[in-house]
């Protein structure tokens, strides 16, 4: 078991706890807010499975390869792609399962805006899923849902992280024809804990509590993205992403997993039939598929994910492109980002009481490096004129 527990590598898929014939294995939350197996020796029968689903030990293979085509795409349905962080691609795929009968799983928030993974059986509660929420959601026992549903014939559409489809298809041992999975372009997952904190704060600050929370409303744009907040006493918090505490927090890299920094899953082809990313870049890349509402990079990796793309085509605006030129713009579609040098003094700042304002002074970006910034994206516009 010693092997399991390494923390660097532990992308905490939560595949070996829910293989465990004697539910020997506890999921439990470190001093940062992110879960690691945890192994009762005394009920442990060594008996090897929970190595064997490891995905960071096993990486499994991907389904029937095909060459991964890649394509900019969203939805024509205005409402959904408003409500979705890119082009709304995944609501349209999982539409096209549940029409058939089957249950798609994907991530949600509890009634406390912490992130969980659930399963969804009826349109009206795919809203639940849709839209990104950037925390590390906890898978549970999904993986045992999904099983129990694929064996009783019905359709499965799994979404997640790469890491948890890679967990998932390890768990599950073999092909079920009627398995599809979605994965997204993934920069990391932030830990929960710090999340709890962000949440605390924004309470404290209007005196109420959350109500509804959207990482990703337009209402600025798509590009420049905005956190939106809405509280039970009627109040309204609205930030862009260059502003808002958390999304400094996870975007500059202080508080992400640390599995996130040397990520196993960042090549080609990513583990899931489908990938879906934000299509950045694409205002230079193909100009009259970008009007600011959101538009998708998607690719398309096995044969079963061509399948279930197929379904979809009459619902979305889409063009086909090469899968690198797409992917460039997208910083970490291939490599793992690198840890914040203040990420070790920021969790124990945290678990020492610090407050948000005083977390995100430690990733403030120190004027110098500013100016030299401004001025090198300055010298680079003028070149290109
Ligand atoms: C943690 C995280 C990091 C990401 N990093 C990047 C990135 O660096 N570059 C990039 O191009 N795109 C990234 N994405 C993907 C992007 O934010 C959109 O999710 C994607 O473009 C799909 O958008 P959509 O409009 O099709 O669907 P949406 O409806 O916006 O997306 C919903 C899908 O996201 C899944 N999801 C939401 N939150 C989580 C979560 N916490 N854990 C697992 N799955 C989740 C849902 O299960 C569902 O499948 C990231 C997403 C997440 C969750
Ligand atoms: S070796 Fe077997 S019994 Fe022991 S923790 Fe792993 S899966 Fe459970
Ligand atoms: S199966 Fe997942 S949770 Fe368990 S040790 Fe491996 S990576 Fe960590
Ligand atoms: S960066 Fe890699 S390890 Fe981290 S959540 Fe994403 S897929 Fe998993």
């Amino acid at each position: 078991m010693s092997q399991l527990t390494q923390k660097e590598a532990c992308c905490g898929c939560g595949a070996c706890a829910q293989v465990c014939v004697k539910n020997c294995i506890t999921m439990k939350a470190d001093e940062e807010g992110f879960r690691y197996p945890s192994v009762d020796m005394q009920q442990c029968v060594n008996c090897g499975l929970c190595e064997r689903v490891c995905p960071i030990l096993n990486k499994p293979e991907t389904e029937a390869p095909s060459q991964v085509s890649a394509y900019a795409a969203y939805t024509n349905e205005e409402a959904i792609r408003e409500a979705s962080s890119s082009g709304g691609i995944f609501t349209l795929l999982a539409e096209a399962v549940l029409s058939r009968q089957g249950v798609v799983f994907g991530a949600a928030f509890d009634e406390k805006f912490d992130v969980h993974h659930v399963m969804v059986d009826r349109l009206e509660d795919l809203w639940r899923l849709r839209g990104s929420k950037y925390v590390q959601s906890r898978i549970g026992d999904t993986y045992r849902q999904a099983k129990e549903q694929l064996e009783s014939g019905r359709p499965v559409l799994f979404s997640g992280v790469a890491c948890q489809i890679a967990g998932l298809k390890n768990f599950l041992g073999k092909n079920y024809s009627k398995l599809y999975t979605v994965d997204v372009l993934c920069h990391g997952v932030p830990s929960p804990r710090a999340w709890n904190k962000y949440k605390q704060a924004q309470e404290t600050a209007v005196d109420s509590e959350i109500q509804s929370i959207f990482f990703r409303s337009k209402v600025a744009g798509w590009k420049k993205f905005s956190m939106v907040l809405e509280f039970q006493n009627g109040g309204q918090y609205c930030e862009l992403l260059s502003e808002d505490a958390f999304m400094k927090w996870f975007l500059r890299d202080i508080c992400l997993r640390p599995s996130c920094h040397s990520c196993r899953f960042k090549s080609l082809p990513y583990p899931a039939d489908i990938t879906l990313g934000d299509a950045w870049g694409i205002d230079r890349l193909m100009p009259d598929m970008d009007d600011d509402r959101g538009t998708s990079v998607v690719l398309v990796n096995t044969e079963k994910g061509s399948t279930l793309w197929a379904k979809i085509q009459d619902r979305m605006v889409v063009r086909q492109g090469d899968v690198e030129q797409l992917l460039a713009p997208n910083g970490a579609a291939k490599k793992s980002v690198k840890a914040h040098p203040k990420r070790k003094a920021f969790f124990t700042a945290m678990n020492n009481g610090a407050t948000a304002d005083q977390l995100t002074r430690m990733v403030r970006v120190p004027l110098v490096r500013r100016v030299l910034s401004f001025g090198k994206r300055c010298v680079k516009k003028i070149l290109k004129i």
